[in-house]
């Protein structure tokens, strides 16, 4: 980073002290992970000064014979992961992949079905606050009260009443298994387009340890950066049918030139899921949620709908007399890095909350193991239960300091 600390001291030594944050951080972020270097290669590189607006073989500039390699390698490998018909790697986010299906089907005011936000839903699948839930008609589905599940009687009850053009499926804080066959046929029940939106889980499908979306839904859309290890950025699959649509609704219907310089790093990322190590690495990050949760369940925590089946804890702090607020204040102090998160039937608002949501993908990129997941609990236990942050900076300390991260790089 020689240039940048010559040029731009003061950006420079903001990336110096984030790398520092990284490094000395227990990051439990569940949308977050820890991208290789060849990712962040592809990334930082020459790509990102060309423009190539439209598609492979379909563009409206000159210059573009080797992006569109790169790009169909993108496409290609994409297609293989999940196994889908077509492939979209041109949006800017998850938010921007969502948009473009809206936008390829729906009408404004069509009536839509999605997650309620506050019980493990996305911003984009309806919330009043977001173009999403502004546009279109939306109606909530949640979990039921007893255990926390997606309460699929509710959703068929709903969908026969609504009768929405489309259902979207998938959450942000959801820490079960979803059954996207029961989605399909609710769907299909009531004559609707299923979306399923994989952001969270994406990595875990990839690695076939959770049921694929593509093999049902019309459209499935995600995120490449949180367990599919990859550059921040958006997907979508589709069947061929639709391909034509979803296409133009991302180009020229809401982006312009495509991020080439993150389609790059979306392809070394997706080359890196189609691995076998990938797979051993999203096993592994499904067996340390599983011990975290057990571990803090042990210590006394509460745990929404008692387990999980992926990447995501969902702690209840009810009974520990803390809002989610607090503890995400009291665990950065800590050297922990979580968000405060609602949790179904929340009685705190959503600036305070009750609960965090933790996460294992980055820690388990960086090497923790299931016996680091009962270390983790235990500095929790220090910050939530004992409230003595000295003694749990000590223990995040001592952790980090096991798993050097980025060790190669140099600032
Ligand atoms: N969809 C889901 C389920 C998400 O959890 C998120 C991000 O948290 C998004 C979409 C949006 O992704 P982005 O932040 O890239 O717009």
């Amino acid at each position: 980073f020689e240039n940048l600390k010559k040029f731009d001291p003061e950006v420079y030594e903001t990336l110096k002290t984030e790398l520092e944050r990284q490094r000395t951080n227990i990051e439990l972020i569940a949308s977050e992970n820890i991208v290789s270097e060849a990712v962040m290669e592809a990334m930082g590189s020459y790509f990102t000064n060309k423009y190539a607006e439209g598609y492979p073989g379909k563009r409206y500039y000159g210059g573009c014979e080797h992006v569109d390699v790169m790009e169909n390698y993108a496409i290609d490998r994409l297609k293989e992961i999940f196994g889908a018909e077509h492939a979209n790697v041109q949006p800017h986010s998850g938010s921007q992949a969502n948009m473009g299906v809206y936008f390829a089907f729906l009408k404004p005011g069509d009536k839509v079905m999605g997650m309620n936000l506050s019980q493990g839903g996305h911003l984009t699948h309806g919330s009043p606050v977001n173009i999403s839930g502004q546009y279109f008609d939306f109606t909530e589905y949640g979990v039921a009260k007893e255990d926390g599940m997606i309460d699929f009687d509710e959703v068929r009850r709903l969908a026969h009443e609504i009768k929405p053009k489309m259902i979207v499926a998938g959450a942000s804080a959801y820490p079960r298994e979803i059954d996207f066959k029961k989605f399909k046929e609710i769907a299909d029940e009531v004559g609707a387009y299923l979306m399923v939106d994989m952001a969270h889980i994406a990595g875990l499908v990839a690695a076939g340890l959770h049921n694929n979306p593509c093999e049902v839904a019309d459209f499935v859309t995600s995120t490449t950066h949180k367990t599919l290890r990859g550059p921040r950025g958006g997907v979508i699959l589709c069947k061929k049918e639709y391909a034509t649509k979803i296409d133009k609704a991302i180009f020229p219907g809401i982006q312009g030139g495509p991020l080439e310089h993150v389609i790059a790093a979306k392809a070394v990322c997706f080359k890196e899921a189609l691995s076998p190590d990938f797979k051993e690495y999203q096993k592994k990050v499904v067996a340390n949620a599983k011990a975290l949760s057990d571990a803090l369940i042990k210590r006394g925590f509460d745990i929404v709908s008692g387990g999980t089946d992926n990447h995501i804890v969902l702690l209840d702090l009810r009974s520990k007399n803390v809002t989610g607020k607090d503890a995400e204040k009291l665990l950065d102090e800590a050297h922990i890095t979580v968000n405060k998160n609602s949790i179904p039937f929340d009685p705190a608002n959503f600036l305070i909350t009750s609960g965090v949501r933790l996460g294992t993908p980055a820690v388990t990129t960086r090497g923790m193991n299931e016996e680091d997941m009962e270390t983790i609990a235990e500095i929790i236990e220090v910050v939530l239960g004992q409230k003595d942050i000295e003694k749990a900076k000590q223990m995040s300390r001592a952790l980090t300091d096991k798993y050097p991260l980025y060790k190669d790089a140099v600032l």
